[in-house]
């Protein structure tokens, strides 16, 4: 089908979204004009906004729209620290309610393939944070993939000399499946039945 270039042009931006092909990304396109130009127009400055406001948490970097999140402001001072791998991941502990703590996104796994090194990840702010607040124990919730696995010993083997206990999320989360789809009694399982290293 032939459509106008600046329709095609959004439904090409759609179909970048994860999960979303070409057909689907075509539907969204035409939802967004059968509906009034003022709902479009209200949805398109919604994600610019959030564009230009949103910036990562200078001590978690999870999204914030301050210098710090409302996670660590709210829980400065807690004394455990779950590190995840993206901020969405962050999801299902809150939605479960299982973590009262504090978060780190470390911003990706070791993955050689594709040329992600210990240098593309936020590790030194990782172990500056532990060195610097009142922090008892890490808990490394980064997944069951390969990658997620050397990330793991990779950081483990960093904090090893400092006073901090590490453990990280009891087996049971399906191999190489997106924490962030995690469900909550999983992730309760998981989380409780968490080993130290
Ligand atoms: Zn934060």
């Amino acid at each position: 089908m032939i459509e106008p270039p600046s329709l095609e042009r959004l439904i090409i931006e759609f179909s970048g979204f994860p999960g979303i092909g070409k057909k689907t990304a075509r539907r969204l396109a035409y939802h967004v004009l059968s509906k009034s130009k003022e709902k479009a127009v209200a949805f398109s400055e919604a994600l610019l906004d959030a564009v230009e406001k949103v910036r990562p948490c200078s001590k978690c970097f999870s999204y914030a729209e301050q210098s710090l999140c409302d996670i660590c402001k709210k829980r400065s001072g807690a004394s455990s620290l779950c590190v995840v791998e993206k901020t969405s991941d962050i999801l299902p502990f809150e939605s479960s309610g299982v973590f009262q703590g504090l978060y780190f996104v470390l911003g990706g796994v070791l993955s050689p393939l594709d040329g992600v090194g210990p240098e593309h990840l936020h590790i030194p702010y990782l172990i500056e944070r532990v060195q610097k607040e009142n922090i008892q124990e890490v808990i490394l919730a980064l997944g069951s993939s390969p990658e997620a696995e050397s990330t793991v010993l990779l950081i483990d083997r960093l904090l090893k000399d400092m006073p901090v206990k590490r453990s990280r999320l009891a087996r049971g989360i399906p191999m190489g499946s997106d924490l962030e789809f995690v469900d909550e009694m999983t992730m309760l399982r998981a989380f409780e039945g968490r080993v130290l290293f």
